[in-house]
């Protein structure tokens, strides 16, 4: 068996009941296998695949708090700090019921490759917790998130962990986590990104995981002698990252046609409104048929739909295994001939065989949602400094990293005879940093 296979099995049988983080681990190493292959001998002694696949640390928590009603309420809550070879562990708090072990595993590994490949100095980490904010009073979101950082404050600092936001947790999260960390430790320091502007925080947070995809999406379809403007796209996911690939596609000149959420999903043949998306999400936290009533030309549907409508280009912006190889079936046989992932790790593993296969320009979200966490960098960057930079010059640096970004996993796959497959660039160019800096740290 070469070394590839050996840490597949042994990452399978030491972690049987996590689907999701052996998914993650099985398309990075697949993809790896010509870089692995050229230094085996190397890597092996070093047992470096087996640390690269191991949290350097994993926390498990109880985070009890008190619900409106007086009863007590217990969540699980996870930090894994997956990988420090570059940089202090970096990623985001996802508050969602599906959240568990495998999911923060996963999301964590591909935080690794994701940091590296902005080319900011930043390692990898993910956490979060299975509690339910939707419904949820602000004094219960207060309530779970305070006693969330009570737990987390020992493990997190401007220069060991910075967490963000994820799925569920955006301004008024992160407000209340840092007001706890602030309480307790006396520090005023940038522990966490996608603060609020009058405490820290940077211009052009919020929107730029929307922006950076579009910016990588551009150039992607500049290098392969196409243009975005012009081109219909279809959005999944009504939240963060959603809204703001919205905003940034219809400024470049093409038209987003739909969103979703997780009950149902809008076709908008005028293309979406920005402005009553975030009147019905940011605002109201309403449900999306909020939004057809604002619409009359917009249909909404119950359920699942998105990749069933004619496009372009196609944004995945929801969450993880959100297109399926039917999905990705229905959307080439419709004309679509590019890809780009939003989320994390939204197309199954099938479905991006597929969309690879049918020579449809794929771009996993490793590299074209990393504008987020790029800009959280950019914002610890202006906390060290105690200064803040303007909406232009954050946004100019993150089209730049987006852009750059685009190249290198282009050039990766390039020098590993792989043109055009984003998929494996992506996560070359991601590893070979962080595989250097760890065997020239040692045996940690
Ligand atoms: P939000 O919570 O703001 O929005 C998530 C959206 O996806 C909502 O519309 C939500 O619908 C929908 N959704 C969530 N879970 C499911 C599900 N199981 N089935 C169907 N729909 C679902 O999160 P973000 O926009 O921040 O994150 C979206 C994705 O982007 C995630 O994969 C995240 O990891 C990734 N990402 C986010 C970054 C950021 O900066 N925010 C950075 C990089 C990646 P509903 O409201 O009904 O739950």
């Amino acid at each position: 068996m070469s070394y590839v296979d050996d840490i597949l099995a042994r990452v399978k049988t030491q972690n049987p009941n996590e689907p999701e983080f052996n998914q993650a681990v099985y398309e990075v190493l697949e993809s790896l296998r010509p870089v692995i292959e050229k230094n085996e001998d190397a890597y092996k002694r070093d047992a470096l695949l087996e640390r690269l696949t191991t949290p350097e640390r994993s926390i498990l928590f109880r985070v009890p708090w008190v619900d409106d009603k007086g009863q007590v309420q217990v969540n699980n809550g996870y930090r894994i700090q997956f990988n420090s070879a570059i940089g202090p562990y970096k990623g985001g708090l996802r508050l969602h019921p599906t959240v568990n072990l495998s999911v923060i595993k996963f999301l964590g590994f591909e935080q690794i490759f994701k940091n590296s490949l902005t080319g900011l100095p930043i390692g990898g980490g993910k956490g979060g917790s299975d509690f339910d904010p939707k419904g949820k009073s602000d004094r219960e979101i207060m309530a779970f998130c305070q006693s969330f950082m009570t737990e987390l404050y020992k493990y997190v600092g401007a220069d060991t962990d910075v967490p963000a936001g994820d799925i569920g947790v955006g301004g008024r999260e992160i407000g209340y986590l840092y007001g706890q960390y602030k309480r307790i430790t006396g520090l005023y320091e940038g522990v966490l990104t996608g603060k609020g502007l009058t405490y820290g925080g940077s211009l052009a947070r919020t929107q730029a995981t929307g922006y950076g995809l579009l910016y990588l999406t551009e150039e992607m379809l500049k290098c392969n002698g196409k243009e975005l403007a012009g081109k219909t796209v279809v959005v999944s996911g009504a939240g963060n990252v959603a809204t703001y690939a919205i905003e940034k596609a219809w400024q470049l000149g093409a038209k987003p046609v739909t969103c979703s959420d997780s009950t149902g999903w809008i076709y908008d043949p005028d293309g979406i409104d920005g402005a009553t998306l975030k009147e019905v999400k940011e605002v109201r936290r309403a449900r999306l048929t909020e939004y057809a009533k604002a619409r009359p030309n917009s249909v909404y549907h119950e359920g699942k739909g998105v990749w069933t409508i004619k496009c372009d280009v196609a944004l995945p912006c929801a969450t993880q295994n959100e297109l399926n190889l039917e999905d990705a079936k229905t959307l080439v046989a419709n004309g679509c001939f590019a890809v780009a992932e939003g989320a994390n790790m939204p197309t199954t593993l099938e479905a991006t065989k597929y969309f690879q296969d049918s020579g449809v320009l794929f771009c996993p979200g490793k590299a074209s949602n990393a504008g987020g966490v790029a800009t959280s960098a950019l914002e610890m960057s202006q906390n060290s400094e105690r200064l803040s930079w303007t909406f232009e010059e954050v946004d100019a640096k993150l089209k730049t990293i987006m852009v750059n970004i685009f190249h290198n996993l282009d050039a990766a796959a390039k020098e590993y005879g792989m043109e055009g497959n984003y998929v494996a660039g992506a996560n070359i160019a991601g590893f070979l940093k962080v595989a250097t800096a760890m065997q020239a740290q040692g045996i940690v």
